[in-house]
């Protein structure tokens, strides 16, 4: 069972008013918010050890890219990497995207397919739509049905010895919906196809473990997590990074450098060229182990509780429609939802007076929206620092919402 007042004593930013009222922060598919000890760390690098990595001899180069290190040990322990180098550091899920999208440049041909969902986020469509461009392969898309939930026999029929590539996102940051990336990834591989997971909106509610999966690339970011902004991680599969080349060209990332020929450097650093994010690579570990402390089957049970009740306490509210599935086994606690003849912009615009941080608009995720016809949603999503009474103090805002709007 989680401390709910000490988890949120935690985390400071929590502990303010905006705009005079308690801030209650629901924009947590957005970005997290960070815990003291993440603050800390990042303090303590800046304020004791900064320097560069991989390059000095000096004391202070060795403890930073000894933590540095570290950080991508922690990484590949949570996601149960085989490998260590098997771990990139990124600057997030969008950069890891576009370097496995780079990669397979040199690895297609046209008419090759790369197969996505309709419930991507924009960073796991338009990587794919320069390659296809660049590449001419082609891009086909798993349908969705109005519930939210990809249609796995029209995937099935979308497979054949063409598809190259699957690409798919663990849960949808739109809609909330957990996919069934298992199915897809044992589909894809008996196709013959290599198979990334955009893990975004997945690994702050759940821990993913890339070896169990079999999955090929799995990619996140670190501040939806907890951790900072400006860094993630691509896992990749050891046979696939090396076939893969590398992305950027610089230091850091060549073993011999002359003006005939460069040989690159073995992994990871094969994909890490110039001076990275060392402070966020640090913090990203620091994160992981928070929340391996808050343990991810209590932050699973809790957030299950305020998906219910954020649930039912909107359900009762008059024109309200929630998008993407009703089977909460089957989504995590992100909520999408627009209330009848108002426009999801200035009902977020009223609620944020009242102190509640939502997103609205169609949260980089346009397919959905125009699926639905609608031009965007409120999203709620929920976080384990958050609690019933901030879900009541946001209904209270809807209503007060729907009385001037309506
Ligand atoms: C947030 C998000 C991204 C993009 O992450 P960045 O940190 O902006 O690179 C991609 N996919 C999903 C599902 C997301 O939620």
């Amino acid at each position: 069972m989680l401390d709910i007042n000490k988890i949120r004593a935690e985390f400071p930013i929590l502990n303010q008013k905006v705009n005079g009222k308690p801030l209650v922060y629901f924009d947590n598919g957005a970005t997290s918010q960070k815990p003291q000890v993440v603050i800390d760390a990042i303090v303590d690098y800046y304020s004791r050890y900064n320097a560069n990595i991989h390059r000095g001899v000096h004391t202070l180069s060795q403890l930073a890219t000894d933590a540095y290190e570290e950080a991508r040990l922690k990484i590949q322990r949570h996601f149960n990497a085989k490998h260590n180098y098997e771990i990139i550091f990124t600057s997030g899920t969008t950069e890891g995207i576009n370097l496995v999208a780079n990669g397979f440049a040199a690895l297609l041909k046209k008419d090759d397919e790369i197969i996505v969902s309709a419930l991507e986020h924009h960073s796991n469509i338009v990587p794919w739509q320069m390659l296809c461009e660049h590449t001419g392969a082609k891009l086909l898309v798993i349908p969705m049905n109005y519930d939210g939930e990809l249609l796995m026999d029209e995937y099935e029929k979308l497979l054949s010895d063409k598809t190259k590539l699957v690409v798919c996102n663990h849960i949808s940051n739109g809609l909330g919906t957990i996919n069934p990336i298992e199915f897809i990834i044992e589909k894809a591989h008996k196709a013959g196809a290599a198979v990334l997971i955009d893990g975004a909106q997945a690994c702050p509610h759940l821990k993913p473990d890339v070896q169990a999966l079999n999955v090929d690339f799995y990619v996140t970011s670190a501040h939806k997590m907890c951790g900072p902004t400006g860094v993630g991680m691509l896992y990749g599969k050891e046979e696939w990074l090396r076939k893969l080349p590398p992305y950027k060209g610089g230091g850091e990332m060549i073993a011999t450098v002359t003006f005939e020929k460069t040989t690159y450097a073995d992994l990871p650093h094969k994909f890490e060229a110039g001076t990275p994010n060392i402070c966020g690579g640090i913090a990203f570990g620091t994160a992981i182990d928070y929340m391996n402390e808050v343990g991810f089957d209590n932050i699973a049970s809790y957030e299950r509780e305020l998906l219910e009740y954020g649930t039912k306490k909107l359900l009762e509210l008059e024109g309200i429609e929630i998008y993407g599935t009703k089977d909460l086994n089957k989504k995590a606690s992100v909520i999408s939802f627009n209330f009848k003849g108002i426009h999801p912009y200035d009902v977020g615009t009223i609620i944020d007076k009242l102190g509640i941080a939502v997103r609205t608009g169609h949260h980089c995720a346009q397919p959905i929206m125009d699926f639905y016809k609608i031009p965007g949603t409120i999203r709620a999503s929920f976080a384990f620092y958050n609690t019933k009474e901030e879900i009541d103090l946001m209904i209270e805002a809807l209503k007060k919402a729907q009385m001037m709007l309506g």
